[in-house]
């Protein structure tokens, strides 16, 4: 089953109002197993919507209107629904009734104009508006030749009216001309490979014509598999849809990080609880991003001890204890100097691991053998108390080269410094 978005308003099209009756009725569609072939908005002008409407019908088989039903002069889906379906706009005399009851109640004789919101196409129903006094349609399509036939909700604009009417109204019928399909669906998310990277390994799993669909999506460097089951009962789409997440779960292994609403900090702070672990950070091109983010969970005091801002060399050498000579034979964005830094967070801190990242975050600082977007991070943690361990504490260091400008650059660097922690908390090694 398909349905069309039908958004009628001068407001959207201009871009003063962001439609967002279409992304709240898609979700609901989506819900009931409905799939979505087009989001449409026209301005309150009839041609344009009778085009709209017109070319809509052939192709679903739920159209779903909003706006254009108020009372006044550019209110005009209810005529343009009449000329398509070639019938008269007549008087509902319920909801008249009703009008005049509304405005009897607050002391006012009913105006004219609204009349109007009172008129429905010969042959279709009236829906009950709760919330206001524009009455909703619910018409039959057919065309001349009987080929055609699409069920046509139209509504009001107001996001509030919309809602209610949908819920209490439409979606029933809507749940009935699908019979009880439904969409469930899931996203997993990874950070550190690059979209074509994930779709590789995922190969056939992201096949167009699978169900359910996995596809992807990338925002700020994370990309998340969207997967979407479409069955006839929500037992097989649950089914089937963790069989398909247990599919990406095979390809991807511990890439996936989290579900839905995980973060990628959220996720690191419950391992660190979980394994009873605290962190301290040195950061110098993030300025302090890497701790924000730890504590950007409630309850981050379980696991966060402390964090330095050593932006300057001095700084470095004063609050981190990195060496002057090693400052000067590498550079402060270097392996070593990370290395230091992440020993020494941690060691001040007297916490079980230190974070540390040092990078050019750009535009300017870069060189040759430097570019912008490089970035050292340090992963350090406390040696083990097992007898006949000896030597220094363990500090891993990696270098990395992030595409992008400076607040791309601090984030990437900053997610790539909780992901090192995070395949460490779960003694895994990273795969990339
Ligand atoms: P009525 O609701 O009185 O029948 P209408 O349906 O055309 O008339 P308008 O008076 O044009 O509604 O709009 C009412 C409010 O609803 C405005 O604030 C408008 O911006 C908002 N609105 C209309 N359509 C949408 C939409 N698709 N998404 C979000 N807001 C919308
Ligand atoms: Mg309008």
């Amino acid at each position: 089953m398909r349905a069309i978005i039908l958004s009628i308003g001068d407001e959207l099209v201009l871009g003063q109002t962001v439609d967002t009756n279409s992304a709240w009725l898609s979700q609901q569609l989506a819900a009931v197993g409905c799939a979505v072939a087009a989001h449409l908005t026209v301005a309150d002008e009839q041609r344009a919507i009778e085009q709209a409407m017109e070319e809509s019908v052939g192709r679903c088989d739920v159209l779903i209107v909003s706006g254009g039903i108020g009372p006044t002069d550019d209110d005009l889906t209810r005529q343009a629904l009449a000329a398509v379906m070639n019938v008269s706009l007549e008087p509902n005399e319920t909801w008249l009734a009703e009008l005049h009851k509304f405005f009897e109640a607050r002391g006012r004789r009913m105006p004219e104009a609204n009349r109007i919101q009172a008129m429905i196409p010969r042959g279709a129903a009236m829906i009950f508006n709760h919330n206001g006094t524009a009455a909703g349609i619910d018409a039959t399509y057919v065309s001349g030749d009987q080929k055609t036939i699409c069920r046509v909700f139209v509504m009001p604009g107001v996001p509030k009216e919309m809602k209610a009417m949908f819920t209490r109204d439409v979606l029933p019928h809507v749940k009935q001309i699908s019979g009880g399909a439904v969409i469930l669906s899931r996203t997993l998310h990874t950070f550190g490979l690059g979209e074509s990277a994930v779709a590789e390994k995922l190969g056939d799993l992201m096949r167009r014509d699978r169900n359910p669909s996995v596809g992807t999506t990338v925002t700020g460097g994370v990309v998340s598999l969207r997967v979407n089951a479409r069955f006839d009962s929500m037992d097989e789409a649950s089914r089937r849809l963790r069989e398909t997440e247990d599919d990406c779960r095979a390809a991807l292994g511990e890439l996936i990080y989290g579900l839905d609403d995980d973060t990628l900090q959220g996720v690191v702070a419950a391992l660190l609880v979980a394994n009873k672990k605290t962190v301290a950070t040195g950061e110098s091109c993030t300025g302090g991003l890497l701790a924000k983010m730890l504590t950007d969970v409630a309850g981050s005091s379980v696991y966060f001890e402390r964090g330095w801002i050593t932006y300057s060399n001095r700084a470095k050498e004063e609050q981190l204890q990195v060496e002057p000579e090693v400052l000067a034979e590498h550079g402060a964005v270097s392996e070593p100097v990370v290395m230091a830094m992440a020993h020494w967070a941690r060691y001040q801190a007297g916490a079980y691991y230190g974070v540390a990242i040092s990078g050019i975050a750009g535009p300017t600082g870069g060189t040759p053998q430097k570019p912008v977007g490089t970035v050292c991070i340090g992963l350090g943690w406390r040696r083990p108390h097992e007898p006949g361990t000896v030597g220094p504490d363990p500090v891993v260091t990696r270098t990395f080269l992030f595409p992008g400008d400076r607040e791309m650059i601090r984030d990437r660097s900053a997610k790539m410094a909780l992901t090192m922690l995070r395949y460490h908390l779960l003694g895994k090694p990273m795969p990339f």
